[in-house]
C-alpha cells in the first residue's frame, strides 16, 4: 500500500511505456534545488505498477537527502525498470530507456544500481550524456566501493569516539555483515587500523579472501548480528534492524555501508531508547555518490573526491552531537538536516 501524503514533495514523476522493446519503468524526480536529480536506476522484477512506483518514489527522496548531506550540487532522483535483470534485458530496451532519459533534458542524471551492469550503463550512454558512474571515458569515475568504504571506516571512527572518546579502532573488535565490494576494502582499513574483525556471508570465496588476508574471523549468518562486538557494521543487505533482530543486537554501535539498514523509520528510535548509537546509513555511504558525482562536475578530480569523503565524519559529529542535544534518533535528525539544506536551497532559487 502507498501512503500518498509520504509522497506529496516530488517535482516530476514520469511513467516510460516502450512497445516496442516491452520498456517498462519511472524515473522520479524528488527534488532538483541543489541541481540536476541524481540517483540510480535499479531493474527488478516488480509485481506491478505501484510497486515500482513506490520503490521510485521513496528511492529519489533519499537520494535527496544523501546528495544533500554529502554537500553535493545535486538533487535526488531515481529510476526503476520493470523486469526480470537476468531475461528481460536487451540493447534495445536500454537505448529507448535512454533516450527517454535524454527527452529529460538533464533534469535526471543516472546511474548503476541493483540489477544493473557497467555494461548496460554504456549502452544507455549511447544515446544521452545524463549518465554517470562508468568505466570507460574522459571522466569516469570507475568503481564507487572503495570510496564507500573509506566513508564507512570514518563513520566508524566518528561513532567510536562519539560513544568512547577513543580516537582510533585499534583493539576493538567490529562485525562486518556482508565483504563484497565496501565489506572487502571495509574490513582492509580496520584491520590496518589494529581492529579485531568477524565477519559473515554467504559467499565462502569472500569470506576466505579476508580471512586470508586480514585474519578475520568467521561468524556463522545467523549469529552475526548478536556478537558481543564494539561496532557491527552492516554491509550486505537493507532491513537488517527490525522488529526480530532488535533485541538480538549487542553492540553499543551500528555504522554500516547497507543502505535502508532500518525495517522502518522508528527501529531509530527503538536503538536510541536501547543506548544502541546509530550512524545514518544515507550519511555514512556517501563515499559512492560522491565518487560518481564527481564525473558530472567535468573533470574527474580525486582530491575533491576526497575531500568530501573526509566530511562525513564531520557530518556524523553533528548527527550525534544534534541527537544527544535534542533527544531525538540519529536518523530523524540526518532527515531534518538534508531538509534544511534542500529548503535553504530552494529559498535561494526564489
Ligand atoms: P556486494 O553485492 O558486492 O556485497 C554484498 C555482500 O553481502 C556479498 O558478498 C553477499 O554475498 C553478501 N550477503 C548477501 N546476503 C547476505 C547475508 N544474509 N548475510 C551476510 N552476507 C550476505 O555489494 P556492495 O557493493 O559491497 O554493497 C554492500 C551494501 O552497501 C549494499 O546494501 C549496497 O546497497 C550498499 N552501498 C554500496 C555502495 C557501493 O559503493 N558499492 C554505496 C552505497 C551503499
Amino acid at each position: 500500500m502507498m501512503d500518498v501524503n509520504q509522497f506529496k514533495d516530488h517535482e516530476q514523476v514520469v511513467y516510460l511505456h516502450d512497445k516496442e522493446t516491452g520498456l517498462k519503468a519511472f524515473i522520479a524526480v524528488h527534488d532538483t534545488s541543489l541541481g540536476p536529480a541524481a540517483g540510480g536506476c535499479r531493474m527488478w522484477n516488480y509485481e506491478n505498477e505501484l510497486e515500482a512506483l513506490n520503490d521510485a518514489l521513496r528511492l529519489s527522496r533519499g537520494m535527496s537527502f544523501k546528495n544533500a548531506i554529502a554537500g553535493l550540487k545535486l538533487g535526488g532522483g531515481k529510476a526503476v525498470i520493470m523486469g526480470n535483470a537476468r531475461t528481460d534485458k536487451s540493447d534495445a530496451l536500454f537505448q529507448a530507456f535512454g533516450r527517454m532519459i535524454d527527452g529529460l533534458g538533464g533534469k535526471y542524471i543516472t546511474a548503476e544500481d541493483v540489477g544493473m551492469t557497467v555494461e548496460d550503463m554504456e549502452v544507455i550512454a549511447g544515446e544521452t550524456k545524463h549518465v554517470a558512474g562508468l568505466t570507460k571515458g574522459a571522466h569516469a569515475s570507475g568503481d564507487p566501493s572503495p570510496f564507500t568504504a573509506t566513508g564507512v571506516y570514518l563513520g566508524i571512527k566518528a561513532a567510536v569516539k562519539h560513544k568512547t572518546g577513543k580516537d582510533s579502532v585499534e583493539g576493538l573488535t567490529i562485525a562486518v555483515q556482508g565483504v563484497g565490494h565496501v565489506g572487502y576494502y571495509l574490513c582492509k582499513h580496520l584491520h590496518q587500523a589494529g581492529a579485531k574483525l568477524l565477519v559473515s556471508d554467504i559467499n565462502q570465496d569472500s569470506l576466505n579472501r579476508v580471512e586470508q588476508e586480514f585474519g578475520a574471523e568467521i561468524v556463522d549468518l545467523d549469529k552475526i548480528l548478536s556478537c558481543d562486538v564494539d561496532v557491527l557494521s552492516p554491509c550486505a543487505l537493507g532491513a537488517v534492524i527490525n522488529d526480530e533482530t532488535i533485541d538480538l543486537i549487542q553492540t553499543k554501535i551500528i555504522a554500516g555501508a547497507a543502505n535502508n539498514q532500518l525495517a522502518r523509520d522508528d527501529h531509530g528510535q527503538a536503538l536510541m531508547d536501547r543506548g544502541i548509537l546509530y550512524a545514518p546509513d544515507y550519511v555514512i555511504n556517501a563515499g559512492g555518490i560522491i565518487n560518481v558525482a564527481a564525473e558530472t562536475r567535468g573533470a574527474y578530480d580525486v582530491d575533491w573526491v576526497n575531500t568530501k569523503v573526509n566530511k562525513i565524519y564531520d557530518n556524523l559529529q553533528v548527527i550525534f552531537e544534534r541527537s544527544v542535544s535534542e533527544k531525538r534518533p540519529t536518523n530523524h535528525i540526518a532527515d531534518e538536516l538534508a531538509n534544511e539544506i534542500i529548503d535553504k536551497a530552494r529559498a535561494a532559487k526564489g
